[in-house]
């Protein structure tokens, strides 16, 4: 029998100048970027989180731990590209990606598709199984003054035994 599960994963950055943007694995055009240790991409870091919550395999920081200077600047795409690995040698895939973006600014549409290109194939799924939404915080709030963005990323992962489904 398959089994589906679910996993849920946050982050916060902070924003600050002379950092580039990094959302989704796509550089975005903005005078500010998020502080991390990696890329400190905000969106990839819950998907990772979420996709390891799913598999019961702890957390980013317990696999990519900010202490380890291999990881200083790192491109989270290549963590995500660690995370699917991981969760596909304990029997899993992902089945769908739900990931919210909470910032004031700047309009990430523009760049949507491309983040959905990019995930999905570091995912290896469809793009139809990437989702990327954003939303503000109609000013409020650390998100909404412009002093960090979060993400929120839900996912589904499937037993690899479970033949692959329709997008
Ligand atoms: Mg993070």
């Amino acid at each position: 029998m398959s089994t589906v599960r679910i996993g849920f994963g946050y982050d916060v950055h902070r924003l600050v100048e002379g950092r580039p943007l990094i959302l989704g694995g796509v550089e975005i055009p903005y005078p500010y970027g998020l502080l991390g240790h990696s890329d400190a991409d905000v969106m990839i870091h819950a998907l990772c989180d979420a996709i390891l919550g799913a598999a019961a395999l702890g957390d980013i920081g317990r696999h990519f731990p900010d202490t380890d200077p291999s990881y200083a600047g790192i491109s989270s795409i290549r963590l995500l590209r660690e995370v699917i690995a991981k969760i596909a040698s304990s029997g899993w895939r992902l089945g769908n990606a739900d990931i919210t973006l909470v910032a004031q600014a700047p309009k990430i549409g523009p760049f949507i598709d491309e983040m959905r290109k990019g995930i999905s194939e570091t995912c290896r799924v469809s793009s139809g199984k990437v989702n990327i939404k954003a939303t503000t915080t109609e000013g409020l709030g650390f998100t909404g003054i412009g002093e960090a963005m979060a993400s929120y990323a839900v996912v589904t992962i499937i037993d690899s035994s479970m033949a692959p489904v329709r997008s």
